[in-house]
C-alpha cells in the first residue's frame, strides 16, 4: 500500500521494458518496511532534460539511469561525484538537500563481485574487452583497487587508446593497448591474471558469440562477463571448461544495485533478497 508520504525512485532509459530492478528495488524497499517506491521510465533522448526537471519538481529521492542516458544526463545534475566524472557515466541520481548528484555505481558493483568471488585484484594484470561505458566503470575500478596492469582491446581501438588516456591522466599509467585480433590477443592472455568482457558480445539473442576464443585461456586464470542475459554466457561456458574460475555478470548487475540502493536510503541493503529476485527473474 503505498501513501502520501511514499518516496519516488525511478528509473530513466530508453527502453526500459527489460528492466529487472524495480522487482528488485521494490523486493528490497519492503523487505527493510520502507514506504518507498520504484518506477521504470522509458524516456526518450530529447525528452531527457524535461524528465530530470520531473525529478525534482516531483520530490523523487533518487534515480538509476541506463542506456542511452547515462553520459548526456550529466550536463542536467548539480553535482558529479569524481568517480563518475572520471567514467564520464552516471547510473545513479540521488537527490540531496535540493540538489541532484550523480554517482556511478557500475565500478564498486564490479569490485564487489571479485570480491565474492574471492578475487583481490590488487597487483594482477588484466585484460579487458571493450571500451564502451561499462569498460571505463570496471578500468576506473581496477585502476582504484591497484590493479597492477591493464591491457586494453577493443574493436575500434581509438576508443581503447581513449580510455588509456584517461587513466594515464588520473595517475594510473600501466595501461596498454592491444590491437582486435585473436592473434595478438593470443600473446597477452599468458600475461595476464584476469580476462574481462565488457563488450555485449554474447548477450541475447546472439547467444553463442564469443568476443574472444575461451580456448586461448589458461586453467586457474579469471574470467569475467559482465553480460548478464544469459547470466552464463557461451564466453563464459568456455571459460569454465578451461578450469579458470568464472564471474558472471549477474553479480556486478546485484552489487551496482545495492550500492544505489545505500545511496538513496542510508541504508544497507538487503543483499540476498535482491539476489533471489534477480536470479529467479534472470534464470527463469
Ligand atoms: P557500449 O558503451 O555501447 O559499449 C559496447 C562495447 O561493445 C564497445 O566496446 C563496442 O566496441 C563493443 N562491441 C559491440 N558489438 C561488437 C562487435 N560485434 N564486435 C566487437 N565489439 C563489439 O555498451 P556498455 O554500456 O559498455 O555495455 C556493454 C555490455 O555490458 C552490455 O551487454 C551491457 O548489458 C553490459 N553491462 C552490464 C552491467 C552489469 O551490471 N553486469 C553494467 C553495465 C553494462 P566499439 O567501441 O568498437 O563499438
Amino acid at each position: 500500500m503505498f501513501t502520501a508520504s511514499t518516496r519516488l525512485v525511478g528509473l530513466l532509459g530508453y527502453p526500459v521494458a527489460h528492466s529487472f530492478s524495480p522487482q528488485i528495488h521494490n523486493a528490497a524497499f519492503r523487505a527493510l518496511g520502507l514506504d518507498w517506491v520504484y518506477l521504470a521510465f522509458g524516456v526518450e533522448p530529447s525528452r531527457l532534460p524535461a524528465a530530470v526537471e520531473g525529478i525534482r519538481a516531483l520530490g523523487f529521492a533518487g534515480a538509476n539511469v541506463t542506456i542511452p542516458h547515462k553520459e548526456s544526463i550529466m550536463a542536467y545534475l548539480d553535482e558529479i561525484h569524481p568517480l563518475a566524472r572520471l567514467i564520464g557515466a552516471v547510473n545513479t541520481v540521488v537527490s540531496r538537500e535540493g540538489k541532484l548528484l550523480g554517482y556511478n555505481t557500475d565500478a564498486g558493483g564490479f569490485l564487489r563481485s571479485l570480491e565474492e568471488a574471492g578475487v583481490d585484484p590488487a597487483g594482477k594484470r588484466a585484460l579487458i574487452l571493450g571500451a564502451g561505458g561499462a569498460a571505463r566503470a570496471v578500468a576506473f575500478a581496477l585502476a582504484q583497487a591497484r590493479c597492477a596492469a591493464l591491457t586494453l582491446a577493443n574493436r575500434t581501438e581509438d576508443r581503447a587508446q581513449e580510455l588509456a588516456r584517461g587513466l594515464g591522466e588520473a595517475g594510473f599509467r600501466a595501461v596498454e593497448v592491444a590491437p582486435w585480433e585473436e592473434g595478438s590477443l593470443a600473446g597477452v592472455i599468458p600475461e595476464v591474471d584476469m580476462v574481462i568482457n565488457t563488450t555485449s558480445i554474447g548477450m541475447a539473442p546472439d547467444r553463442e558469440r564469443v568476443p574472444l576464443d575461451p580456448g586461448l585461456l589458461r586453467p586457474r586464470q579469471v574470467a569475467c562477463d559482465i553480460v548478464y542475459n544469459p547470466p552464463e554466457t557461451a564466453f563464459l561456458k568456455g571459460a569454465r571448461l578451461r578450469g579458470c574460475l568464472v564471474i558472471s555478470g549477474l553479480s556486478m548487475l546485484l552489487y551496482q544495485g545495492a550500492e544505489a540502493f545505500t545511496l538513496w536510503t542510508g541504508r544497507e541493503a538487503p543483499v540476498e533478497v535482491m539476489r533471489e529476485v534477480l536470479y529467479n527473474l534472470a534464470l527463469r
